[in-house]
């Protein structure tokens, strides 16, 4: 299988170069060349197969079939919280939650990136190579990707967070892993002090060839691939391919329901697509009347929501608009310059008939956290929140259509919210629950590029000779 840029100007190439490259050197995202689909008996075939099996049958299908894929995929879920990896969890009649946060950091992000680190680690090895992931975090993405990369031997990472301005179970559940190749920093600054220096690294152009600098973030299409198999397992277990489902997904960047998406492009039935937003309503906006425009972000209560450029849309945009890379490259260049993207109206036509969206507020996202606890003693993080509440809103009349609702977190890691709902403050599960009592080791460093700059240097060359 090759993968084509969403604009159109960089070569075609392979799984395997796709998941090193991120972006195109267009600027553009990777696609698949053509979308591989199973037929009803394929899809039936699939049942009951444990899911590590199913998410290496569903990544051979985009041409990752060089790498070990079952070693990789045991080995990645290995460590979840939960024999089902993804287990079902029924709300009401017809709703049902898939939880995709078992993994070390308690989100969803693990289900992709517990897949990509071992890729990376298995490709560069190969190869005789290394790289040094840097990275910049509020928060959260920095440790999904720090379990990702944690002990790869081909791996060195490195990630900034915003000194005594992460919670503290965000920070210990980055300082707390000791292993060689991770490094902590703390910088004295705010996180967008942060992101200036992940970027001014990247713009370093002997810098980053020195150190081989690379970046796992959302955009890579390994993370879409590997976020597939979840939708396909939740939608088999609930009747698919002989019944139609519905997914609600709570949606930042585009990327988890982007991949509902494909498993339908794939042939999965699933025939409503509900997008949930907090007040950074931008795909809310855009579903409702065709009014893509950037509004500066705004916090809330989901904060792993608070984005106001959805960067995966591209990759529907590009189907939108009939795979012309040209338009789409125009279409997201005029985006940039004039902050408001001009989808032709058909294709805004399109995206509407098969996507809806849902914007709650910070209120609302409370009272759907108690009334998920008082009607089904379930305890949702603020994300799933938004993604239950959206499902009920938005679910299809024809109610033999089950909706799955993606749960992008555990309820632990976002304990204030939920307690100020409930009264409730939810524990750690049992294999987090001494993250209080671990050692933390991380740097604290000035806003200084020089000086991180040198502190990446002697971490990627600790063993390097
Ligand atoms: C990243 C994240 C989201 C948003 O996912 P996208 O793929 O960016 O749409 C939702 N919930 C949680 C908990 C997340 O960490």
């Amino acid at each position: 299988m090759r993968y084509v840029s969403t604009r159109g100007q960089a070569a075609p190439r392979n799984f395997e170069a796709v998941l090193l490259a991120g972006l195109a050197e267009d600027g553009g995202l990777f696609v698949p060349e053509t979308w591989p689909t199973l037929t009803t008996a394929e899809w039936r075939a699939l049942r009951g197969l444990p899911y590590p099996a199913l998410a290496a049958r569903i990544l051979s299908l985009f041409g990752a079939g060089d790498l070990p894929l079952q070693a990789i995929c045991e080995d990645a879920y290995a460590g979840f919280g939960h024999p089902a990896v993804v287990p079902l969890v029924q709300l009401d009649h017809r709703t049902f939650a898939l939880e995709l946060f078992h993994g070390p950091t308690l989100a969803f992000k693990d289900m992709a990136l517990q897949v990509l680190g071992r890729m990376f680690d298995h490709v560069l090895e190969r190869r005789g190579e290394r790289v040094t992931i840097v990275g910049a975090t509020s928060g959260d993405t920095g440790s999904a990707a720090i379990e990702a990369c944690r002990d790869r031997a081909a791996v060195d990472i490195v990630i900034l967070h915003p000194e005594n301005r992460t919670s503290e179970v965000q920070r210990r559940q980055m300082t707390t892993v000791l292993a060689p190749n991770v490094k902590n920093i703390a910088v004295q600054g705010d996180f967008d002090a942060c992101q200036d220096l992940v970027k001014a690294m990247f713009n370093d152009a002997p810098f980053r060839a020195e150190m081989h600098l690379s970046a796992v973030n959302s955009i890579n299409w390994a993370r879409i691939a590997a976020q597939v198999p979840y939708y396909v397992a939740a939608a088999l277990a609930l009747g698919a391919p002989d019944r139609e489902v519905a997914v609600s997904v709570p949606t930042g960047n585009f990327g988890n329901v982007l991949a509902a998406w494909v498993a339908r492009r794939m042939g999965l039935p699933i025939s409503h697509f509900i997008i949930g937003s907090n007040r950074n309503d931008i795909l809310a906006r855009f579903l409702a009347s065709n009014d893509m425009s950037a509004l500066p972000v705004e916090p809330s209560l989901s904060p792993s929501m608070d984005i106001q450029v959805s960067s995966n849309f591209e990759r529907l945009l590009f189907e939108l608009l009939g795979r012309d890379a040209a338009a789409t490259a125009e279409t997201m260049t005029r985006f940039r310059a004039e902050g408001r993207m001009p989808v032709p109206d058909a294709a805004w036509k399109q995206a509407a008939a098969l996507f809806t969206g849902f914007t709650l507020d910070d209120e609302g996202t409370l009272a759907e956290i108690r009334r998920l606890w008082t009607t089904a003693g379930y305890l949702a993080d603020p994300h799933t929140a938004v993604g239950t509440a959206a499902a009920r809103a938005l679910a299809p009349a024809d109610a033999a259509i089950p909706v799955i609702v993606a749960a992008t977190a555990h309820p632990a890691k976002f304990p204030d919210a939920v307690e100020r709902a409930t009264g409730i403050r939810p524990p750690l599960p049992a294999r987090l629950a001494d993250l209080y009592d671990r050692e933390e080791r991380f740097g604290v460093m000035p806003n200084d590029l020089g000086a991180i700059e040198a502190a990446v240097r002697a971490h990627a060359r600790r063993n390097a000779a």
